[in-house]
């Protein structure tokens, strides 16, 4: 008798050549394979670099191959597709991206998304249900704070948060509140915080889970890795299990597109990935392909911005209209953040609080002042962006957390380029002066 799915006779599918990771014992790095990783040439006419795809769905070789692959997409058959289906599911730019994306934090698996809260939003569907409990950090950036406490109250699932500097102690409060609240569902974190800067310490809060939960009650670990990864941090190291990003900031880099991505490994990310399937939340191929070139650059692009950081962030503290800067690199040695910041992070990045004497009107006139840097929130992009969280971003949050959060008038928050760094001085110089 036949089996109908040994597709033994059948022409094989026709997969991209393996990419060399190595040369000899030499590792290559992430950094070199992004240039050409998971891109066969051979398939696209010996285009060097993968043309776009845009089509809707793909032809099967066979109907038996059809079938393979449907068992694949829809979880049937163990171990995935074994070959395109229909763009929502996948495509080519999509697994190069992908297949690039997760050399960063060497994880096993990336998906891709939309956006960020698309991404973010698939993750809590794939991973609450009614009933369930998160414990959170906070803050978190607003919109993963609205669909947790509005969107996902309505379908009964309940959070409790610690604050982001929590410790072990904290940390193991609030999980053992949590446990007596119902199934908890998900550990999701943000690090550093938006506008606080304050670090998550992930290794504590692995340690919390691992002690609190056993066997197939252990929650999952996610972390919010925007403003840091993934060159300064890869929380994955530490003890989370899913890394989340907007890739809209310094991933994308240019200020030029919206997607998201998740990373960590095929155990936690197979579930999103069914998720995404049924709600098609996937990256567009376009989008898909402008972040491959995204990619390239992307450790010349983040060096560049944390070298140009210092500088500026060295000219501001210094300056007698400044009353503080909230920068990473400026931690108080032998405090607690400066130890998680020693044992996480590898740079301080280049977003950063700066702190006027006076209030808004103080603020409102450093950033109708500037000339390079432009008026926009946002951050991460090879121009550098200011703004006012209180009158933006935050309008909305309450006064008193607000103040809880040090998210004062007086707050410039600053999201440093590319740019020449003597050129962003004599802009912010030449800003404070008009304050
Ligand atoms: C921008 C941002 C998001 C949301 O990402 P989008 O791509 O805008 O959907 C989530 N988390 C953080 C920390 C962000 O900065």
């Amino acid at each position: 008798m036949t089996d109908e799915n040994d597709l033994s006779g059948a022409p094989a599918k026709r997969a991209p050549k393996p990419s060399p990771t190595s040369i000899g014992n030499h590792q290559l790095s992430a950094q070199t394979l992004m240039m050409g990783f998971g891109f066969d040439p051979s398939l696209s006419e010996g285009s060097l670099k993968p043309p776009i795809f845009l089509t809707s769905t793909f032809v099967f070789e066979s109907a038996a191959h059809g079938k393979r692959f449907f068992e694949g997409i829809t979880g049937k058959r163990p171990g995935g597709a074994e070959g395109l289906v229909y763009s929502r599911f996948n495509g080519p730019n999509q697994e190069i991206l992908e297949g690039r994306l997760r050399l960063w934090e060497e994880a096993e698996e990336a998906l891709t998304f939309s956006s960020g809260m698309s991404a973010i939003a698939t993750l809590l569907l794939t991973y609450c249900k009614p009933g369930d409990v998160i414990v959170h950090s906070g803050p978190l950036y607003a919109a993963t704070e609205t669909l947790i406490a509005k969107i996902l109250g309505k379908f009964g699932v309940s959070w409790f948060d610690f604050p982001s500097g929590a410790t072990r102690e904290e940390i193991d409060a609030v999980v053992a509140k949590a446990k007596e609240k119902g199934r908890v569902a998900l550990i999701y974190l943000e690090s550093p915080a938006n506008p606080t800067n304050a670090l998550v310490d992930v290794e504590a809060v692995a340690a919390a889970r691992d002690a609190a939960f056993s066997g197939g009650d252990k929650p999952p670990i996610a972390i919010d890795n925007t403003f840091l990864g993934p060159l300064w941090a890869r929380p994955l190291a530490q003890g989370a299990d899913i890394s989340v990003y907007s890739l809209t900031k310094y991933a994308g880099g240019h200020s030029d597109l919206v997607a998201g991505g998740l990373v960590g490994s095929k155990k936690w990310l197979d579930p999103i990935r069914m998720m995404r399937n049924t709600i098609g939340t996937i990256c567009d191929p376009n989008t898909a392909w402008m972040l491959l070139r995204s990619l390239e650059t992307l450790e010349l692009r983040m060096t560049r911005a944390g070298e140009n950081a210092v500088k500026v962030c060295e000219y501001l503290r210094g300056h007698d209209k400044v009353e503080s800067v909230g920068y990473l690199g400026f931690l108080e040695p032998g405090s607690r953040q400066a130890d998680i910041y020693n044992r996480h992070c590898s740079g301080a990045g280049s977003t950063f609080s700066l702190y006027l004497k006076g209030g808004e009107r103080e603020a409102f006139a450093f950033l109708d002042a500037l000339t390079i840097a432009h008026l926009a929130v946002s951050l991460g992009g090879t121009e550098t962006l200011a703004s006012a969280p209180a009158a933006m971003t935050h309008l909305s949050v309450p006064d008193e957390r607000k103040q809880a959060l040090g998210i004062t008038d007086n707050l410039v928050r600053i999201s440093i380029g590319v740019e020449n760094a003597d050129d962003l001085i004599a802009d912010f110089e030449n800003a404070l002066n008009a304050v």
